[in-house]
Order: C-alpha cells, then sequence, then structure tokens
C-alpha cells in the first residue's frame, strides 16, 4: 500500500512523498503534469467555506468562491466587472456568460497553473456545461466533484441552533459553541437573539432551493465521478475524509 503526503506548505504541489512500504524509505514521486481541479458542492451550513480553506491549504491551489470573484472583477474595473456591475444596478441577473466568460478568465491567473478549487460554480447544468468546454479548450483535466452530504435535519437543528449578539454581532450556537451563561453574551451580557435568516421555514426553502439545484449538477456529472463525503462528522474529520477521496480520485 502507497500513501501519499503533501509536501511542506511552500513546496512544489507537484512532489509527493510517498513510504516505500518495503524499505520504509521515502521516496520522492514527480508529478509534474498532475493539475487538481476540485470542485465542491455542499449545502448551505455544512461549513464548505472552511472545508474550502483546509483544501487550498493541503494542495497549494486557490479556493475561489465566485461571490468573491465576481467582487474582484468589478473593483478591478474590468470589462466583465462593468458589464456585470451595470446588470446588477439596473437589478437584473447576471447571466450564466458572463460567470462562465469570469470563471474562465479567472482560472487563467498564474495561480491556478497546478490547479484550482471551485466553491459554488457551476451553480447550474448549462455553466457545468460551458465550465467542461472551458477545461477541454485548454487541455485541462476533468474535475474532481466534491459533495458534502448532510442531512437536512442535521443542517436545520445546527442552523437554528445559532445566536447572534445585537451588540457586537458576535455568533454563538447553542450546540457547538453555546454562550457561558445561557442567553448572553460572553463579551458584552447582551441577550442573545436569533436571525431572521436562521429561522427553520427560511432555512427549509433554501435547503429546497440548494437540492432542486445541486441535484441536476451531481446527476449530469454521474455518480461516478461525484465523491460524496460524510458532512455532518466533526470539521477535522470532514477535512480527512476529503483529502483521502481526491488522493484517491488521483490515482
Ligand atoms: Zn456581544
Amino acid at each position: 500500500m502507497r500513501t501519499a503526503e503533501s509536501t511542506p506548505k511552500n513546496a512544489n504541489r507537484s512532489q509527493f512523498i510517498t513510504i516505500d512500504a518495503v524499505h520504509r524509505q521515502p521516496l520522492v514521486c514527480k508529478f509534474a503534469e498532475v493539475i487538481l481541479i476540485l470542485l465542491l458542492f455542499g449545502p448551505p451550513g455544512c461549513g464548505k467555506g472552511t472545508q474550502a480553506v483546509f483544501l487550498a491549504e493541503r494542495f497549494h491551489i486557490p479556493a475561489i468562491s465566485t461571490g468573491e470573484m465576481f467582487r474582484a472583477e468589478c473593483q478591478a474595473g474590468t470589462e466583465l466587472g462593468k458589464l456585470a456591475s451595470s446588470i446588477m444596478a439596473k437589478g437584473g441577473l447576471v447571466g450564466d456568460d458572463i460567470v462562465d466568460a469570469m470563471v474562465a478568465s479567472r482560472i487563467s491567473r498564474p495561480d491556478c497553473t497546478a490547479g484550482f478549487l471551485l466553491d459554488g460554480y457551476p451553480r447550474t447544468v448549462p455553466q457545468a456545461v460551458a465550465f467542461s468546454a472551458v477545461l477541454q479548450q485548454k487541455g485541462l483535466p476533468n474535475p474532481t466533484v466534491i459533495h458534502l452530504d448532510v442531512p437536512d435535519d442535521l443542517l436545520v437543528a445546527r442552523l437554528t441552533a445559532r445566536r447572534q449578539c445585537p451588540r457586537c454581532k458576535r455568533i454563538y450556537n447553542l450546540l457547538s459553541q453555546p454562550p457561558k451563561v445561557a442567553d448572553q453574551c460572553d463579551d458584552d451580557g447582551a441577550a442573545l437573539m436569533a436571525r431572521e435568516d436562521d429561522r427553520e421555514a427560511v432555512i427549509r426553502q433554501r435547503l429546497r432551493a440548494y437540492h432542486e439545484l445541486t441535484g441536476p449538477i451531481l446527476a449530469w456529472y454521474g455518480a461516478s465521478a461525484v465523491h460524496s463525503v460524510d458532512g455532518g462528522m466533526a470539521p477535522g474529520k470532514v477535512a480527512q475524509a476529503i483529502a483521502l477521496e481526491v488522493e484517491a480520485a488521483g490515482k
């Protein structure tokens, strides 16, 4: 059996240390051509953002969320950014063509030469189709699709347990990060409140919307291409499980 571990943070990601099971000596293998493209899917409240940061560090690739990419394009005043800003200023929705073009542009930047992680894209099947065409044009490999699977009821329980301090905005969770004194902010003693966003009906609605959007995308990639990970575990365990899936997919 072979175990692969990533090299230190600043080392080239294409270099893996493998332990020779017979001689118990580390061997250095070069996979200069390995480009890792990760797509991360998961329902609201599943801790996807945390996992994206972890994966970026572990595999030395940038984690690109579409929200951030959007803001960056608009701030930089690129043609795409200007176009998107003008559409949003009129209260319109930015179409797939613009989002697809932004992603294609972003992944052409030098920090993506060893790969990248996308969080929040593709958001529709047409975007997945367009993205696949972009990868093909650029001669890039198929993406590794990671699906963080968490039962709705668990997400609802977690999210409805969130409380916020109205004064300092600190966020608590009655299940995982409760305040020291019930219903009071540790920092200023203000009475904690549930946010409108965290009401069960609102959460159920967001989960329905997520399943309606994401189900067809995962189906489009196909069951054999989608790596489902139990996202209900503690964040460290989820991170470990994802890393194992990614490494297994790369072999
Ligand atoms: Zn407070």
